[in-house]
């Protein structure tokens, strides 16, 4: 995997988004046990203020979520973390020349998530139903450089013209895991989502055998926003 993330002056930042603060994030993610170093480099170096509405930008470098409109939150760093050290835990070992992984992320949202997975060098698929919230996303993915694919859709179909993919990424709880998901998990791929309701959420990930046996292990509690169907503009 090759990182790519072009970064135009405009997003390096300043005062409050300092590289200081940022380091200090790193620290904090580190002290809660996030140790792949390729993630803690992917989110030191995508700037998370460009993710959320100006006035939240002092705290883009707290590790907590914020909101970012229509009822949705931007997850925080550490889960974003956790997911994405899962997520490259979980996948095959590439031969130099051989295609970047593909990855399906459900839940767009900020766009934060799909930059940290296309910053680390992946092909990155992902789904949103709120259409104001991909406009959005898709012009930060411009303005950084990063090639994204998206469609406005209800995720829970998944994008089954594009799988099977090798590692999906669920940002959005269900109170079940859902199947057409898994079935666009290509063999030895890995899948990680929020899971459960009202009683409290946890984060689950499937393996998926080369024999198409499934393997699931629960990793954490958290708080995601509902999957929920339906298309918004
Ligand atoms: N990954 C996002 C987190 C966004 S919160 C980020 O980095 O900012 C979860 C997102 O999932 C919300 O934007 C919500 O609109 C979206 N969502 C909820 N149900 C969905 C569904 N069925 N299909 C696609 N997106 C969905």
């Amino acid at each position: 995997m090759t990182p790519r993330l072009r970064l135009q002056p405009e997003a390096i930042g300043v005062g409050m988004t300092s590289q200081r603060v940022r380091d200090r994030l790193i620290e904090r993610l580190r002290g809660h046990g996030i140790a792949d170093e390729r993630v803690l480099n992917a989110i030191r170096t995508v700037p998370r203020h460009l993710f959320v509405d100006e006035a939240l930008a002092t705290r883009a470098y707290e590790d907590s979520a914020l909101p970012i409109g229509h009822g949705q939150t931007i997850s925080q760093p550490w889960v974003v973390a956790k997911m994405t050290e899962t997520l490259l835990a979980g996948l095959q070992p590439r031969q130099a020349g051989e295609a970047p992984p593909k990855v399906l992320e459900i839940g767009t949202g900020s766009g934060y998530q799909a930059a940290i997975l296309a910053a680390l060098g992946l092909e990155v698929h992902t789904v949103e139903r709120i259409g104001e919230l991909l406009r959005v996303a898709r012009k930060r993915f411009r303005a950084l450089g990063l090639r994204v694919r998206s469609k406005h859709d209800d995720g829970r179909i998944g994008w089954p013209e594009n799988g099977p993919f090798d590692a999906i990424i669920v940002t959005a709880a269900a109170p079940a895991l859902v199947d057409a998901l898994t079935d666009q998990l290509a063999a030895g791929g890995v899948l990680v989502a929020p899971v459960g309701g009202g009683g409290g959420q946890m984060l689950v990930r499937l393996r998926k055998a080369a024999d198409g046996s499934i393997e699931r292990t629960e990793l954490a509690p958290v708080v995601f926003v509902p999957l929920l169907s339906g298309l918004i503009d």
